[in-house]
C-alpha cells in the first residue's frame, strides 16, 4: 500500500489526489492545503469581483467533507509544509490554527504549490488599498474593499490575463479604471499587431490604458481613503485601489530548502514522468518546469490545463503506471469585453529569441457565413517553418469563433501537423457556423501560396519603409479610404478596374499592394505577375498595418 502525500490541494493537488483514489482503493492519500479552501475555482475569482458569477460558493468545487466522502482523501486545510525532509521521506507541518508542528511520512510526494503573484519592491507599496490575486481569501478582501470604501477609480498594473479580467470587473462594477502595463502591448502571449485589435477595445470600453508606463511609486494616505500613484513618465495618479498583477513566480521555496533542483527559469525541474531531481518527489502545476512542445526546452506556463493534467499523470506514476508528459503548447484565451483573444504555441517575438525559421500569415474573415446574421471578423495569425511547413503558432482576435478556430489549431499543431495538411482540414459548415473555406483552410492555402511561390509577400511592418524603386498600391474602394484611412504615399487603384489601369503602373517598379484584410490584394497581386509586373501583397492588408499601430 502507497502513502500518498500531496501538498497543495488546488488544480494540480486535488487531480492527482482524486486520479489516485480512482486508480487504488488501499492508497492512503493525505493533500495539505495551507489556505482554507481545496479545489476552489481561481480561474473565476475575476468573475465573481465583477459580478458575473453571482454566487461565491460556485466558486468551491469541493470542499474537505466532500473530497473524503467521494474520494476518501484526508484532507487537512489551514495546515502549511514548512519543510520537507528528504532522507526520512518525512514532512513537517504546522498548523496555522494554533501554530503545532508535526511530522508526516511519505512514499510519494507531490508538489504542487502554484506561483506566487510577483510584486516588485516599489515604494509603498505596501498598503491596504494594494493588492493581488490568487485565492479565495485575495477575493473577498479586495470585494470588501469595494463593498466598505465604494471605489470610484481602480487602478490595474499588468495586461497580463488576471489584469485584464481584473479591468473588465472593476469597468463592470463602474468603477472608472486605468490599465498600467510597461510594454507595448497587452497580452503578451499574442504579437504587438494582434494585440491592437485589443487595444482599441480597451480604449473604446473608456478604460484609461497606459502602455509604456511603469509604476514607480505609491503614496498612501493616513486616512486609507486614497492612492497617489507615480508613473514612470511623472504623471500621478488618484486611484481609490490598486491591482498588482503583473505575473507570477513558481513558489519553490519548499522545494529549494530540501534541496531539490531547480531551472534557469526558477521553476522545480521535473522530468518527463513529472519526477523531480528526487525520485520519489513528483511536481506538477504553476512551479514546474516542464516541456516546451514547440521548441522542446524547459518551459515555465502557469495554466490551469497543464496543471491538471500533470497531476493527473503523477498519480498514475505514483501507482505504478508509465505516463509521460508531452509537452506544453500554451494554449491560452482570454475575454476581454466583447473580444476574445486566443493563442497556441509560440509567437513571433518567442520565435526570433529562439532563432528559429519562421514565416507568418495573416487572414481577417468571417466567423461563419458573412451572409447569415451575427458574423464577426476573426483576426488570424499563423506561424510556420517555410522549409517543412511546420506548425509553430496561431494566434486569433475577435468577437466570435476564436476559441473554435485556436483549439482546431491546438490539436492540429499536438498531431504535428503541417501547414500543407491543414489546407485539407475539414471542418464543419453550415451558414450559421462557419464558412465552406474556413478561417483555418484560408490561412493555410496563403501559407501554402507563400511556399509554393503564388505569392510573394510584404509584411505590416515593411511597408513603411519603402524604396524609391517601390510604389504603393491601395486597391480598395474609394469609399473605404474615405471611411477606414489609409497609408501615406498610396495612390488608389480599385480592384475592379485594375485591368483598364494597370499601364499607369511602372514595370520597372515594385509595386506593393494593399486591400482591406488581404484577399483582394491577392487578386490584385495575381493579376499584375500575370502580366509581368514585379509585385508584393501586404498580408493582413491595412486592417493588420492599423491595428500595429493601435
Ligand atoms: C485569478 C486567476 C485567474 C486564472 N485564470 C486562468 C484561466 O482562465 N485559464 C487558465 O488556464 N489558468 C488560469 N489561472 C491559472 C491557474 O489557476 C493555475 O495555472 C493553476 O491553478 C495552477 O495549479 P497548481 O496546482 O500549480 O497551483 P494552485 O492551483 O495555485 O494551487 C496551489 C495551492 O498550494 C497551496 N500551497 C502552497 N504551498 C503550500 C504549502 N507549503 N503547504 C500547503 N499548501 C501549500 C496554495 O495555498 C495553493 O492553494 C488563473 C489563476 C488566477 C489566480
Amino acid at each position: 500500500m502507497s502513502k500518498i502525500v500531496i501538498i497543495g490541494g488546488v488544480a494540480g493537488g486535488a487531480s492527482a489526489a482524486a486520479r489516485a483514489r480512482r486508480l487504488s482503493e488501499d492508497a492512503e492519500i493525505i493533500m495539505f492545503e495551507r489556505g482554507e479552501f481545496v479545489s476552489f475555482a481561481n480561474c473565476g475569482l475575476p468573475y465573481h469581483i465583477g459580478g458575473e458569477i453571482k454566487e461565491r460558493n460556485d466558486l468551491l468545487l469541493q470542499t474537505p467533507e466532500s473530497f473524503l466522502n467521494r474520494f476518501n482523501v484526508d484532507v487537512r486545510v489551514k495546515q502549511e509544509v514548512i519543510s520537507i525532509n528528504r532522507k526520512e521521506k518525512t514532512v513537517t507541518i504546522k498548523r496555522l490554527i494554533d501554530g503545532k508542528e508535526y511530522d508526516e511520512s511519505y512514499d510519494y510526494l507531490l508538489l504542487s504549490p502554484g506561483a506566487a503573484p510577483v510584486v516588485p519592491p516599489i515604494k509603498g507599496i505596501k498598503n491596504p488599498l494594494t493588492h493581488t490575486l490568487r485565492n479565495i481569501a485575495d477575493m473577498d478582501t479586495i470585494k470588501n474593499i469595494i463593498i466598505k470604501h465604494q471605489p470610484k477609480h481602480a487602478t490595474v498594473v499588468g495586461g497580463g490575463f488576471i489584469g485584464l479580467e481584473m479591468m473588465e470587473a472593476f469597468h463592470n462594477l463602474n468603477i472608472t479604471t486605468t490599465l498600467v502595463e510597461l510594454s507595448d502591448q497587452v497580452m503578451t502571449p499574442v504579437d504587438r499587431e494582434m494585440s491592437g485589435l485589443v487595444h482599441a477595445e480597451i480604449v473604446q470600453k473608456g478604460i484609461d490604458l497606459r502602455l509604456e508606463t511603469g509604476l514607480t511609486e505609491v503614496q498612501h494616505r493616513d486616512d486609507d481613503s486614497k492612492l497617489t500613484l507615480q508613473l514612470s513618465n511623472g504623471d500621478f495618479l488618484e486611484t481609490d485601489l490598486l491591482i498588482m498583477a503583473i505575473g507570477v513566480r513558481p513558489d519553490v521555496t519548499l522545494a529549494k530548502q530540501a534541496g531539490i533542483e531547480i531551472g534557469e527559469l526558477g521553476g522545480i525541474v521535473t522530468n518527463s514522468a513529472m519526477q523531480t531531481s528526487d525520485p520519489f518527489i513528483y511536481a506538477a502545476g504553476d512551479a514546474i518546469e516542464e516541456m516546451d512542445f514547440v521548441t522542446g526546452k524547459q518551459t515555465v506556463v502557469p495554466l490551469a490545463g497543464p496543471a491538471n493534467r500533470q497531476g493527473r499523470m503523477v498519480a498514475d506514476n505514483m501507482l505504478g503506471r508509465d505516463e509521460h508528459y508531452q509537452g506544453t503548447q500554451g494554449t491560452a484565451i482570454c475575454k476581454v469585453f466583447d473580444l476574445a483573444v486566443g493563442v497556441t504555441g509560440k509567437n513571433e517575438k518567442q520565435l526570433q529569441r529562439e532563432n528559429m525559421s519562421y514565416e507568418k500569415v495573416f487572414v481577417h474573415t468571417a466567423s461563419h457565413a458573412s451572409y447569415y446574421p451575427g458574423a464577426e471578423t476573426v483576426s488570424f495569425k499563423l506561424l510556420f517553418n517555410p522549409e517543412t511547413g511546420r506548425i509553430l503558432g496561431a494566434q486569433a482576435v475577435g468577437k466570435d469563433g476564436v476559441d473554435k478556430r485556436i483549439d482546431v489549431m491546438a490539436v492540429a499543431q499536438r498531431a504535428g501537423m503541417t501547414v500543407q495538411q491543414l489546407q485539407h482540414v475539414e471542418l464543419s459548415y453550415a451558414p450559421p457556423y462557419g464558412s465552406a473555406k474556413d478561417v483555418i483552410n484560408q490561412a493555410a492555402f496563403v501559407a501554402n501560396n507563400l511556399i509554393k511561390g503564388d505569392l510573394k509577400a510584404i509584411h505590416f511592418n515593411e511597408v513603411n519603409h519603402l524604396s524609391d524603386d517601390q510604389v504603393l498600391v491601395d486597391v480598395r474602394n474609394p469609399s473605404e479610404l474615405e471611411s477606414l484611412g489609409w497609408i501615406e504615399g498610396a495612390i488608389n487603384i480599385p480592384l475592379d478596374v485594375l485591368r483598364e489601369r494597370m499601364d499607369e503602373l511602372p514595370k520597372d517598379k515594385e509595386v506593393i499592394i494593399y486591400c482591406q484584410a488581404g484577399l483582394r490584394g491577392h487578386v490584385a497581386y495575381r493579376q499584375l505577375v500575370n502580366n509581368n509586373y514585379k509585385a508584393r501583397n501586404l498580408l493582413g492588408g491595412y486592417r493588420t498595418w492599423m491595428f500595429a499601430r493601435s
